[in-house]
C-alpha cells in the first residue's frame, strides 16, 4: 500500500490521500494535488526503472492508486516517440516527434486517464458509473470498464459520429445520446447521476485525470533521453489539440515532477492549440482575460474539441504559459483536415482530425517563427481515425441491442448573457424515462469471480437490477428484505448451502413462487437431484454454459 499526501490548490490544506477524495475538507475546494516523495521515487527509478513493464504503470510511485492489486490495464502508454522527418524537412526543423498516442488500446490518449480512473474506481468499490464525453473517453471507459466488471452510463452530446458511438455501445455501455452541446450534456449526466446516486466521473476536475496525464511527461522524457543517449531528456516544446485541458496540465505537472527530481534541466513550453469554431482559451488569451469567457455553440465539426467552458483550467493554463512561455494558439478545420492528408501522405500516420488539429497548429507556430527550427519539438497524435465495420457491426449490436437513449437537452438562454439552464422539470422526466420497469435478480454465489462474472453477463441487460450475497445466509436475508424476482443459486457454498436456501425459501409462502436457477460446479448425486425436482426452472452447470444461453433461461423465466 502506497501512502501521500494531497495538497488544496485553494487553501493549502494538506491531508493524506484516501481514494477518490472528492474536495478539501476544510474549504470545499475540487483542486487538489497530489504530494508524493520525489526524492525517494528519483533513487528508485535510477535503480529500477530500466526492468520495469512499459505501460504507464511503470511510474507506479507518482501515480495516486493505493494498492497494485487493483490496477486494470489493457497495456496503455509507452507509444512510440517517432521523429517525423519529412514533415521536419517541410518545415525548416529537424528535431520533430510526434508521441504517438494512436497505438493505445481504444486508439486515443484517454487510455491513460481511463487506466487510471478505472483502477482507483475498482480500488473504491465502485460496480457504476457515469461519464460524459465527445466521443473518446466514453470509448475508453467502456473498455476498461468492461475489462473490471463496472457498469457504465455514457452521455454523449449529439455531435458524437455515428461509428464512435457503436464503438462504445460495443462494450455493453449504456449510451444517453444528449441532443445538446457538450457542456449541457456534461451537466445533465451530472444530474443523472445525482437522481440515481452513481458515482460520477469529475473528469478534469478530479487529480486522477490529471495526474494520469503526467505519463505522457515521464515517457517523452525517458524516450526522448533514449534517443539522445542520456537517461532523461526534456523537449523545448510540448504541443497539443486542446479541449478541456488536462492533457497539457497533467504534461506541465508530469515536467514539473521529473524537475523537481533534478532528472531533467528544463520544463518544455506548452502549445495549446484550438479549433476557430471553438476556441474559448485562446481567444480568452488574447484578450488578456482572467477567467475564459465560455463558448456557447461551438461551430468546428471536429467534436472531440468542444469544451465550450474550460473553467479553472483556463487560468491555470494562462498562468503557466505566462511564467514558462508557451502558446495560445486557434487554427480552422480547413487546415486541420489538410494536415491529416499530410501526416498520412509525407509520414503514414492516419489521426482523427482533433489530432490533425495539433500538426496544424506546429506549421502556424513555425510559420510565425513562434518554434525555432533549432527547437526539439513534440507534438501529441492523440487519436487514430477511426475504423469503420459498418456492414459487420451495425445490425449485429446496435439494431439488437439499442442501448442508445435521446434525451432533449433542454435549453433556455437566460436574460443574463453568457447564462444558461436547462428546464428542470423537462430533464427530470427525461431521466425518468430512463427508468423503464426493471426486475431484479439476487445471485447467491460464494466466489467473489463467479459472482462478478453473472453480474456483469447481466448488468449489460438494461432491464435487470442486481442483488448480490456471498453467502446462504446473508442471501436469504436478501431475498426476505428485496423479493427479486428471480434468485441464481450456488449450490456449494459453506454453512449455509444452496439446498437449504431452497428449503427455506420453499417453506416460506411469501418466497415460494420466486423462481430459482441454480448454477453449480457440484457433479449431482441423483439423491441431489431429487432435492432439486420440480423446485427450480433450469440447472446450469459451471463452465459449460455461455453467457447468452444465461440470459435465454433468465428472459424465459421472467417472460
Ligand atoms: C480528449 C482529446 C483531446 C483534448 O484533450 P484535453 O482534455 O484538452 O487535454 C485532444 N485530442 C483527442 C484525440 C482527444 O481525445
Ligand atoms: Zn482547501
Amino acid at each position: 500500500m502506497k501512502k501521500f499526501f494531497y495538497r488544496c490548490n485553494n487553501c493549502n490544506h494538506i491531508s493524506e490521500y484516501t481514494n477518490l477524495i472528492g474536495a478539501c475538507p476544510q474549504c470545499g475546494g475540487e483542486w487538489l494535488d497530489p504530494l508524493y516523495n520525489l526524492e525517494e521515487t528519483a533513487q528508485i527509478w535510477d535503480k529500477e526503472l530500466f526492468q520495469r513493464d512499459h505501460t504507464i504503470w511503470r511510474y507506479w510511485e507518482l501515480l495516486p492508486l493505493l494498492d497494485k492489486a487493483n490496477i486494470v490495464s489493457l497495456g496503455e502508454g509507452w507509444t512510440p516517440l517517432l521523429q517525423v522527418e519529412n514533415m521536419g524537412a517541410m518545415l525548416g526543423n529537424r528535431h520533430i516527434f510526434v508521441k504517438d498516442e494512436r497505438q493505445g488500446p481504444t486508439a486515443s490518449f484517454k487510455d491513460r486517464q481511463a487506466s487510471l480512473a478505472i483502477s482507483a474506481m475498482k480500488e473504491a468499490d465502485i460496480r457504476e458509473a457515469v461519464v460524459a464525453s465527445t466521443g473518446n473517453v466514453a470509448i475508453s471507459y467502456s473498455a476498461y470498464c468492461a475489462r473490471s466488471g463496472i457498469k457504465l452510463w455514457a452521455f454523449l452530446d449529439s455531435n458524437v459520429p455515428h461509428e464512435k458511438m457503436r464503438e462504445v455501445t460495443l462494450y455493453g455501455t449504456e449510451v444517453i445520446k444528449v441532443s445538446s452541446s457538450y457542456d449541457m450534456t456534461k451537466q445533465i449526466a451530472a444530474k443523472f447521476a445525482d437522481y440515481r446516486h452513481l458515482f460520477l466521473d469529475k473528469g478534469i476536475k478530479s487529480l486522477i485525470a490529471r495526474e494520469a496525464m503526467k505519463t505522457l511527461a515521464f515517457e517523452i522524457a525517458e524516450q526522448l533521453g533514449r534517443i539522445r543517449g542520456t537517461r532523461w531528456a526534456a523537449p523545448d516544446w510540448y504541443i497539443q489539440a486542446v479541449s478541456g485541458g488536462m492533457g497539457p496540465i497533467g504534461v506541465w505537472r508530469g515536467f514539473k515532477d521529473l524537475y523537481d527530481m533534478k532528472l531533467i534541466d528544463k520544463i518544455p513550453k506548452i502549445a495549446i492549440i484550438q479549433t476557430e469554431g471553438c476556441a474559448p482559451m485562446v481567444n480568452s488569451f488574447h484578450k488578456g482575460l482572467e477567467t475564459a469567457e465560455p463558448v456557447q455553440n461551438p461551430t468546428s465539426v471536429i467534436n472531440v474539441l468542444a469544451t465550450g467552458n474550460p473553467g479553472p483550467a483556463y487560468p491555470f493554463l494562462r498562468n503557466l504559459v505566462r511564467q514558462h512561455g508557451g502558446a495560445f494558439v486557434k487554427v480552422n478545420d480547413q487546415e486541420s483536415f489538410r494536415l491529416m492528408r499530410v501526416m498520412a501522405q509525407l509520414e503514414g500516420l492516419s489521426m482523427e482530425p482533433a489530432a490533425a488539429v495539433a500538426c496544424a497548429g506546429l506549421v502556424k507556430l513555425m510559420q510565425e517563427q513562434i518554434v525555432s527550427p533549432t527547437e526539439t519539438v513534440v507534438v501529441n497524435a492523440s487519436g487514430h481515425t477511426f475504423p469503420i465495420e459498418k456492414q459487420i457491426l451495425e445490425n449485429e449490436i446496435v439494431k439488437r441491442h439499442t442501448r442508445v437513449q435521446n434525451i432533449e437537452g433542454d435549453v433556455v438562454e437566460n436574460m443574463e448573457p453568457g447564462a444558461v439552464s436547462i428546464r428542470q422539470e423537462g430533464l427530470l422526466n427525461a431521466l425518468k424515462r430512463l427508468d423503464e420497469r426493471v426486475q431484479s435478480i439476487a445471485i447467491i454465489e460464494d466466489e467473489p469471480d463467479a459472482r462478478l462474472l453473472l453480474r456483469r453477463i447481466l448488468q449489460y441487460e438494461r432491464k435487470y437490477k442486481i442483488y448480490e450475497a456471498p453467502d446462504g445466509a446473508t442471501g436469504m436475508a436478501l431475498i426476505q428484505s428485496k423479493k427479486p424476482d428471480l434468485v441464481l443459486l450456488d449450490l456449494m457454498m459453506p454453512e449455509v448451502d444452496g439446498f437449504t436456501v431452497l428449503d427455506t425459501m420453499k417453506a416460506n409462502e411469501q418466497l415460494r413462487d420466486i423462481p430459482v436457477i441454480v448454477i453449480t460446479a457440484k457433479d449431482l448425486t441423483s439423491q441431489d437431484y431429487q432435492r432439486l425436482s420440480g423446485r427450480i426452472e433450469s440447472l446450469l452447470q459451471k463452465g459449460e454454459f455461455m453467457e447468452d444461453q444465461l440470459v435465454e433461461s433468465i428472459s424465459d423465466v421472467l417472460k
